[in-house]
């Protein structure tokens, strides 16, 4: 959909410039005492991002308590994965037209387009049509607090400061922007890989061209079962097999066994029935058809 609009080269820079920080840390010497603040970086920002962005904030799969969602925001604000009125706003609008060429970031204008370009070519006025799609979340106080960028930059400045007060540049580095980078290109397969014919397989035929794709959905804590997810968007369940391991639904499940979270929206067992092997996943599968909602 901005294929052709002009590149804003600060967006690009600083994309390009934080993934440069985290391919430099590999280049650093790693020292084990990094491991456990790594660990905590890259789980508490990819479940920051596919818990309370994804499934929470933009499709409201599950309700939990107002400190929760605090503590789940601030770690998306340290991985810098967007701020969460544009998140919420395009990734909705991305459901109501994937893979049409009104859809911001279809691999059918191009992997790298879809990847990482769409957000370096959107225009700032569609700006204005994600807060239309978002205006529940800027009801909400720190989320419409961080519209600003210079306050929602600030949790990611206080951690990294704090990074490079404890363990130095190097580990500063190890610790935030080598997770940071596994987070960023992740999250960004599920845009581009996980709507490609030629990687994962199809459980439903929607009428996208979403694919599960197995890699993704492991590293992406379940998010690469991008297929059963444009299948029934709502559902706090991506990986609907046993063999989908979908570890965002395990934590879910977990704070729900706990009383913190209630409500959720979890698989029908039609959704969930298993009509294909893990040996057939490589394949395109189609078993069903349900229509596409949005929240
Ligand atoms: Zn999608
Ligand atoms: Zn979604």
């Amino acid at each position: 959909m901005f294929k052709h609009e002009r590149v804003h080269l600060f967006v690009f820079i600083v994309l390009v410039g934080l993934q440069v920080l985290g391919v430099v840390g590999l280049l650093h010497r790693f020292e084990l005492s990094y491991l456990p603040v790594m660990l905590v970086i890259f789980f508490l920002g990819g479940i920051s991002t596919t818990l309370y962005l994804h499934r929470y904030l933009t499709h409201r799969g599950f309700e939990m308590p107002e400190w929760l969602k605090f503590i789940f925001a601030s770690g998306s604000a340290i991985v810098l994965a967007g701020d969460p009125v544009m998140w919420v706003g395009d990734h909705r609008y991305h459901h109501l037209k994937s893979d049409t060429d009104e859809d911001i970031h279809s691999p059918i204008d191009g992997f790298p387009y879809a990847h990482m370009m769409w957000l370096v070519r959107k225009p700032a006025g569609f700006r204005e049509r994600s807060k239309r799609y978002a205006a529940d979340v800027r009801q909400i106080w720190y989320c419409r607090l961080w519209e600003n960028s210079a306050l929602y930059v600030l949790p990611h400045l206080f951690v990294a400061t704090a990074l490079f007060l404890s363990f130095g540049f190097s580990g500063m580095l190890w610790c935030l922007y080598v997770p940071m980078l596994v987070n960023y290109n992740v999250t960004w397969a599920v845009n581009s890989i996980c709507h490609m014919s030629q990687f994962g397989y199809r459980s439903f035929d929607t009428s996208d061209q979403s694919r599960n794709n197995y890699l993704i959905g492991v590293i992406g804590l379940g998010e690469g079962f991008h297929n059963n997810h444009h299948n029934q968007p709502r559902c706090a369940a991506h990986g609907l097999r046993w063999w989908e391991f979908d570890g965002t639904r395990y934590v879910i499940w977990l704070l729900e066994k706990c009383g913190l979270a209630w409500d959720v929206v979890w698989p029908t067992s039609e959704t969930e029935e298993s009509e294909v092997s893990p040996s057939e996943a490589g394949a395109a599968v189609v078993i069903s058809s349900q229509p596409e909602t949005v929240a």
